[in-house]
């Protein structure tokens, strides 16, 4: 089979390298792919991912057999329409499912439609009421632009103040379109806990938990990221909590085989969810595969990706059948100093092969890039991925520490605590 993978993260390489590893695998293509994607596929530079039109080319001169759309921009841009009307199999919802992700309000309503959990929220487009919703909840309060934001767009005030900015804010442009409507909030507390299913014809398929570590510091002070790292399974989730999270995603799969959806979400579906006190809450809803917490459950995938996906793509849930490594991943992210602001790029990276080598290691490249002279360099925030597993949990997280050492480059920034507060217990979180 000949595979096309769109998008050129960490959470892409893990994509190919998954695929890459199934027999049935002939030509793999990463577009735009990055400085480790090289290594397992063909790196297409130069294709517009988010330009369906485009791909459908590629995919028609390639003889294409299936598309992996990796980010969320060229879902709710409608690339998986374009193609799934010419006929060409694709993982990734359409656009209207996309919205799931594209729409915080969206989100929130299909949330309420199907009884499932959630915090309680306004959605606004004008100033005035949005400050008084602000001032009903009072602080601790939660401010999100409605549309895509990378992540960026959402603030957890603590004060009423912070609150009123953010919502200002997003209504002055800060956000752009995505700003236009204005979601407040209630505050949840409790730990994170992310939960990812295959999605076809209607059925969920769950994969392992996760948990990200968004904040750029050590004790998740400083400010936001894309994640600094993760770890799969996650030990402080009680059996309860997975039945209750593993429910809700069943009853939003089977949501989107009824109108208005056109029963061909068929993807990734991925619950951030808040462990609270009156047990899950999703905070929100994703249209794709995470990134990084891909690269934590593909390692522990040990059934056929590409027969997995081909499955999804061709609405066959019935046909999947998942089958996991009960060791533990842990991925520590290493990262260019100064990210997630602003940050160098071009800093020859070495010891990468020194840590593949190590036993259970495999390093997944995010932001890099080959020079002119064929050397590794960084080219992006975050730059890579390491990710080790390990019998128990503690063992996975220090063999990933041993590989984040032997690999080197100017600035490497990294936090040394990832995965300490679920390894000292659910009281951690108290
Ligand atoms: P989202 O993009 O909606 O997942 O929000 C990004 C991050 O903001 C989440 O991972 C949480 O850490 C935090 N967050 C979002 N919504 C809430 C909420 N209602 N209460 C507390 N924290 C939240």
């Amino acid at each position: 089979m000949n595979i096309l993978v769109l998008g050129g993260g960490g959470r892409e390489h893990a994509i190919a390298w998954a695929l890459a590893k199934s027999p049935r695998t002939d030509n793999l293509y990463a577009a735009p792919g990055n400085g480790g994607t090289d290594s397992v596929a063909q790196n297409v530079a130069g294709l517009n991912a988010e330009d369906g039109q485009a791909v459908l080319e590629f995919v028609k001169g390639n003889a294409i057999d299936l598309v992996v759309i990796g980010p969320e921009a060229p879902l709710v841009a409608g690339v998986a329409d374009v193609l799934r009307e010419a006929g060409v199999a694709v993982f990734g919802p359409d656009a209207q499912g996309a919205q799931l992700e594209g729409s915080k309000t969206y989100s929130k309503e299909f949330m309420q439609a199907n009884g499932i959990p959630t915090a309680r929220y306004g959605s606004f487009t004008e100033l005035e009421p949005a400050l008084e919703y602000v001032h009903e909840l009072g602080a601790p309060v939660v401010v999100k632009a409605d549309g895509l934001a990378a992540g960026k767009g959402v603030v957890v005030a603590d004060t009423i103040e912070v609150a009123e900015n953010a919502v200002r804010s997003c209504f002055d442009g800060a956000f752009g379109s995505a700003g236009s409507k204005v979601l407040v909030e209630e505050c949840l507390t409790g730990p994170e806990c992310s939960l990812l299913a295959f999605v076809s014809g209607g059925k969920a398929h769950c994969m392992a938990t996760a948990q990200d570590h968004k904040r750029a510091f050590d004790g998740d002070r400083g400010p936001n990221t894309g994640g600094m790292g993760v770890y799969s399974p996650v030990p402080i989730v009680t059996d309860k909590e997975l039945a209750d999270m593993t429910h809700m995603m069943k009853v939003a799969a089977a949501a989107t085989a009824r109108e208005p959806f056109k029963n061909d979400y068929r993807g990734v579906l991925y619950g951030g969810f808040m462990l609270t006190p009156e047990g899950p809450k999703v905070l929100e809803y994703n249209a794709r595969f995470g990134d990084p917490e891909t690269q934590v459950v593909l390692p522990r995938l040990k059934t056929d990706l590409v027969d997995v996906m081909m499955a999804v793509a061709e609405g066959r849930p019935d046909d999947i059948e998942l089958e996991w490594d009960d060791q533990w991943a842990v991925c520590v992210v290493l990262a260019s100093a100064g990210y997630p602001g602003k940050y160098e790029k071009g800093k020859v990276i070495l010891g990468v092969e020194d840590a593949e080598v190590m036993d259970g290691v495999t390093v997944f490249h995010a932001g890099t890039a080959r020079n002119a002279d064929g050397e590794l360099v960084t080219a992006g925030g975050r730059v890579l991925n390491v990710v080790a597993l390990g019998k128990t949990f503690d063992e996975a997280r220090e063999k990933a520490y041993e590989a984040c050492d032997v690999i080197n480059f100017e600035g490497k920034q990294l936090r040394s605590d990832i995965g300490a507060k679920a390894a000292a217990g659910r009281g951690a979180w108290e």
